[in-house]
């Protein structure tokens, strides 16, 4: 008997899985960290709902999406396929500020919070029966050679603002520094991030600050090297992206 197309997409997903979960663990044992302390993000963009249930069905709960209406259209499908898997969805894409109800509504967590104003809007956006919306704040830890995120000096009054906001739950800082194979440079974005949530921690003493989500496919090893809690990897679980996408 020949195997179904939905087991064999099963064990390619499965098996990439295992191995980041293994390299997340060794990468927070060589540190003395534990792994149960580094979640795993899985970034299924540009990927359907079909490829998001064989990794549900492998163990893994949460999903990064870029893309408002692609994720919209893959939550929905996702939840009539299997509407027994509890998932959990993360918005990591650019924001635009007129496109932030959909994101209050559907997601649990949004890690591109990067200016007061989307802040406010998903703030005024998230339905009450919801709960809170967890978010966190990107910093651009890379200077002019990156554009996404705010500024390093500007999180600490930014972080303030929005922990004020009702309906939202600061937990930390998310940062994408520009990529580098130098070990080194990746470490030293991904400090200058760690660095930041301390004192965004200093001046909000009572926020559950917990969060640091730092760490993609190529540079894992030395966000978890760095304090990293939450690493987003798409393609070591998905495999290559076919197209690039702008946003929407
Ligand atoms: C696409 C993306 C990722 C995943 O990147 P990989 O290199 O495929 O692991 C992580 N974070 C963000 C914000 C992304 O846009």
């Amino acid at each position: 008997m020949t195997q179904t197309i939905m087991s064999i997409l099963d064990d390619a997903v499965q098996g990439n899985l295992k191995a980041v979960i293994e390299r997340i663990s060794r990468a927070a044992l060589a540190v003395s960290r534990d792994p149960s302390n580094v979640h795993l993000l899985a970034v299924s963009k540009t990927f359907g709902a079909e490829v998001v249930l064989a990794a549900a069905r492998a163990g893994q709960q949460s999903f990064g999406e870029n893309y408002v209406q692609e994720a919209v259209d893959k939550i929905a499908r996702a939840r009539a396929l299997a509407p027994e898997l509890p998932l959990q969805w993360h918005f990591i894409g650019p924001i635009q500020s007129n496109k932030t109800r959909p994101i209050a509504e559907h997601f649990d967590w949004v890690h591109s919070v990067d200016r007061l104003k989307v802040a406010q809007r998903l703030s005024e956006q998230r339905p009450a029966e919801r709960g809170d919306l967890d978010v966190l704040l990107q910093v651009n830890v890379s200077g002019e050679a990156s554009k996404s995120g705010g500024a390093p000096a500007d999180v600490v009054p930014l972080a303030k603002a929005v922990a004020a906001l009702p309906r939202l739950r600061l937990r930390g800082l998310m940062a994408i520094p520009e990529p580098t194979e130098h070990s080194a440079a990746q470490r030293a974005a991904f400090r200058a991030l760690r660095v930041a949530l301390e004192q965004v921690r200093l001046a909000l003493p009572k926020a559950p600050l917990d969060t640091l989500s730092m760490g993609m496919s190529a540079d894992l090893e030395a966000a978890i090297a760095e304090g990293s809690t939450l690493v987003r990897v798409g393609t070591a679980i998905f495999g290559a992206r076919a197209t690039v996408k702008g946003p929407t």
